[in-house]
């Protein structure tokens, strides 16, 4: 039987649009980022590696994939960056839709030009800018409008796009702001509902919004987000996560063959949430080095939900919050801190650094 054939259910999504995480260093340390990028975060992904990557991830899905480079700030990573366009460009490799930046680098029209040259000619489709109350504390707004504006010259305006655009028009520096003033900025911001309540964000931004009990986040299962939303990204060490969930490992790879083993792994694995299933004996154990109960985070996750995992770390000891929390990714992503820093479940929940706010 083919891997594509139609008669067979789909539990687990082909991957579409997949995320190569060139590096998880970062010039800035936003309070909403998911992945706790900053200064001192390490962990670069090769040129080789990520050539192997994309190759691999085109074999997945008969439609191909969708490629996108972030981080961290893959601009800090320039000769990485540019290597690695150059060469998927000459290798044929399928698109590359976009590059994403916060803009750092943009101190000039001279480097913008010569860089997005470079990009422009590698093929790719986009110039994602990020721009929120929480870069510009680190990222002058002027140097966003600087990059839409030169960026737009060079590639067009359609192919420039601000998350978010009302920001960079009208917004500030935060950096000068009184503490007090950031915080009631960020919890406006915040409570517009578009940031991710995971990594530094679960830390920093989702104690300013409202909490609520765990038990009002009960019987939300999170196939969709795990297994069906069609994103994943890859970081350097070749761990594999949902593009929503950064932290969860679905699997590692470390060649282009190894890509389409792990989703046709997971495909076998979770076959049976396609008609409702709800067991948790499908999934190899998949713990850390501690002895712990046959569970696994992904499976939990996939069939239960975020509270099912609180219960299941309750019994190894973490404790609840007793002022709630801001939603079940907050509550997710605070159980997994926990694990993370207990040392369970290594295998699933990683890499370490993004459970470092
Ligand atoms: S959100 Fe983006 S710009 Fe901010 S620290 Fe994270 S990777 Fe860097
Ligand atoms: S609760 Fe956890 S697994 Fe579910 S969508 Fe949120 S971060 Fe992902």
């Amino acid at each position: 039987m083919s891997k594509f054939d139609k008669s067979r259910p789909m539990p687990v999504k082909y991957w579409s649009f997949a995320g190569l995480m060139l590096t998880y260093w970062c010039n800035a340390r936003c309070a909403s980022c998911y992945v706790c990028s900053s200064p001192q975060a390490e962990g670069d992904m090769s040129v080789e590696a990520a050539l192997a990557f994309w190759e691999g991830l085109q074999s997945v899905s008969p439609h191909g994939c969708r490629i996108h480079i972030g981080g961290g700030e893959p601009f800090g990573r320039w000769e990485i960056l540019s290597s690695l366009v150059r060469q998927a460009h000459r290798a044929g490799l399928g698109p590359l839709e976009a590059v994403e930046t916060n803009a750092f680098w943009a101190t000039g029209d001279k480097i913008i030009r010569e860089r997005l040259a470079v990009l422009d000619a590698a093929g790719m489709g986009r110039l994602t800018i990020s721009a929120d109350p929480y870069h510009q504390q680190f990222v002058p707004v002027e140097r966003v409008r600087l990059l839409a504006r030169v960026g737009g010259e060079v590639l067009g305006p359609d192919r420039i796009r601000i998350r978010w655009r009302d920001w960079a028009a009208d917004g500030f520096d935060t950096d000068s702001l009184a503490e007090q003033q950031r915080r009631r900025l960020f919890a406006e911001y915040a409570g517009l509902g578009h940031d991710r309540l995971a990594g530094r964000a679960a830390v920093e931004l989702a104690d300013l919004l409202p909490m609520k009990p765990a038990a009002d986040f009960a019987d939300k299962p999170c196939r969709d987000r795990l297994l069906r939303s069609r994103h994943i990204h890859i970081d350097g060490g070749g761990i594999v996560c949902p593009g929503t969930c950064a932290g969860i490992i679905l699997g590692r790879v470390d060649d282009a063959d190894s890509v389409g083993r792990l989703w046709q792994n997971l495909r076998r694995n979770f076959a049976d949430t396609n008609n409702g299933g709800t067991g948790v004996q499908s999934v190899q154990d998949c713990t850390g080095s501690k002895h712990v109960p046959p569970i696994d985070v992904l499976n939990l996750l996939v069939r239960s939900g975020p509270v099912a995992l609180l219960a299941a770390a309750g019994k190894l000891g973490y404790v609840e919050r007793a002022e709630g929390y801001a939603g079940p990714c907050h509550l997710c992503w605070s159980v997994r801190r926990w694990l993370v820093e207990n040392r369970y479940f290594r295998d699933r929940l990683g890499p370490a650094g993004v459970y470092r706010p």
